[in-house]
């Protein structure tokens, strides 16, 4: 069984326990994120974006792709991952196709922080760094929406095609904030991407939850710890808030009730830990 959150907008499919695998599914974006566990039902996605390449994240990509190969889809699935990902990426494909005796190849697509990618005629993604000790990034993704300035607007409507027409700059462009992926990663994260904060959803690691992992070890991991992550609570303007990654330490049901406990309740009403609602892990 997998876990499925829903938002307004998004549907968040997916497992993720940090360590041992991670790998979602957002179908109206047709995007994967991470691929260190195979979600059957997500395979013929368009996009994977891929936060590292620690295997819990990366481990499962060759049976993705083999996968991905039966469902008849053509066009070569879309790797958004760290520049210095992408290059090792076809490398370590190659290999797994020579094993395979059948070719596993992707189109792969390097990005750095602050690259932006159109990933259809309305959504972009940018990518934003993270902080852990291998080539990682997050990702932003956002639509751009044209806003007609505010002296025009008391215009008529021909007036302002005749205007547009004429080539004269009377849009301004606004970003709206659609979905944040920060995984692995300081807490320092959100201090350096605060729009991770304003998107209508973000999904952000949450390894650590209690003082069975200290502060201090969470640290030297390059995770979050929920005590860091609470001083950034009246900061958290999001629709949703999915955590995820969360360390093994814990049993699902105490996932629950640690951030039951622990956050505002206000912010809990809009917190969604992606775990099983009861019982062991995925497993
Ligand atoms: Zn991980
Ligand atoms: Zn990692």
């Amino acid at each position: 069984m997998i876990t499925e959150i829903h938002t307004e907008r998004y549907t968040i499919r997916g497992r993720s326990l940090g360590g041992m695998y991670t790998g979602l599914h957002v179908p109206e974006l047709d995007a994967l994120f991470d691929a260190g566990t195979v979600l059957r039902s997500g395979c013929a996605a368009r996009n994977l974006f891929l936060s590292h390449a620690h295997v819990d994240h990366i481990g499962a990509l060759p049976a993705l792709l083999g996968q991905r190969g039966l469902t008849g889809v053509q066009q070569p699935l879309r790797v958004f991952a760290p520049t210095e990902v992408a290059v090792e990426l076809n490398d370590a494909l190659a290999g797994f196709g020579r094993l395979h005796r059948w070719p596993l190849e992707v189109e792969a697509i390097g990005m750095r922080p602050g690259d932006e990618h159109k990933v259809r005629a309305d959504m972009w993604v940018r990518a934003f760094q993270t902080f852990h000790p291998v080539p990682a990034l997050g990702f932003q993704f956002f639509r751009r929406v044209q806003k007609l300035r505010e002296e025009y607007k008391g215009l008529p409507g021909h007036e302002i095609g005749q205007l547009r027409k004429s080539g004269a700059d009377i849009f301004d462009v606004a970003e709206h904030l659609e979905l944040a992926y920060a995984t692995d990663t300081l807490p320092e994260v959100l201090r350096h991407t605060p729009s991770i904060m304003r998107s209508r959803v973000a999904i952000i690691e949450c390894t650590f939850l209690d003082e069975r992992k200290p502060l201090s070890k969470a640290r030297a991991g390059c995770h979050i710890h929920l005590d860091e992550l609470l001083k950034y609570a009246p900061e958290f303007e999001n629709e949703a808030l999915v955590l995820m990654h969360f360390s093994q330490l814990y049993k699902p049901a105490e996932v629950r009730e640690i951030l039951a406990a622990r956050l505002p309740p206000e912010l809990h009403a809009r917190t969604h830990p992606l775990a099983p609602e009861a019982g062991p892990w995925w497993d």
